[in-house]
């Protein structure tokens, strides 16, 4: 049974081969391949987003970096403990996170930010055993429902007994499934997701991992 929770040469996806290698023709700068998880590897707290940015995480290889949806995470990882510094630039900046990882539910950019169906379906292996590896009473950050829904599928459970709502805790057995808005830039220019309301993610997902 393969147990990878990344590879670097994944072009499972033929639509996000296609468009990677487009995107990296216009940007030949750009790290356009699969993102890497990035953190901890025995972190027992687990941030799950959707998928690289355009011009983030995909332009840096490493996941909400480089562009407007890591600013508010970065800060409020270094104000929990979890982050070396409180904005996260490029991968040789130095940054360390403790006890935390970042991973998306996909990992290669899709057009317009909206992954299909047969490609959250197609990368859920890799999030399958990427919680499948988790140390013992974890935590897992879903932002936003698609990254919820890719967690629930990956664990083979039923969506509809467990919904997606801003702040849930899920009881999944194996860990807990905090849910949250996604920290994208529509989101906080909207104030869906408010800087106070990330931070009270933050301070529930704290004081679940320190109890
Ligand atoms: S999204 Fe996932 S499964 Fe699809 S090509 Fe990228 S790494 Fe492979």
């Amino acid at each position: 049974m393969d147990t990878a929770i990344f590879d670097k040469d994944c072009r499972a996806c033929p639509r996000l081969a296609t468009f990677l290698d487009t995107v990296n023709d216009r940007y030949p700068d750009y790290y356009c391949r699969p993102v890497p998880p990035f953190g901890d590897m025995d972190a027992r707290f687990l941030i799950v987003g959707l998928a690289p940015g355009m011009h983030g995480a995909n332009r840096t290889g490493r996941p909400f970096t480089g562009d407007h949806a890591g600013i508010l995470l970065y800060t409020m990882l270094h104000k929990f403990g979890f982050s070396s510094n409180p904005e996260s630039i490029s991968t040789d900046d130095g940054l360390k996170l403790t006890g935390c990882r970042i991973t998306n539910a996909v990992k290669c950019l899709p057009p317009d930010n909206k992954p299909v169906g047969a490609e959250i379906n197609g990368c859920n292996s890799y999030l399958a055993n990427e919680l499948a590896s988790l140390p013992t009473d974890s935590i897992v950050l879903a932002l936003g429902g698609i990254a919820h829904r890719a967690i629930i599928k990956a664990l083979g459970r039923r969506q509809v007994e467990f919904k997606f709502a801003h702040q849930a805790l899920h009881d999944l057995g194996a860990f807990r499934l905090l849910d949250s808005y996604h920290c994208s830039r529509y989101n906080t220019n909207t104030r869906r997701l408010t800087t106070a309301m990330f931070e009270s993610v933050f301070a529930q997902a704290r004081a679940l991992l320190d109890s």
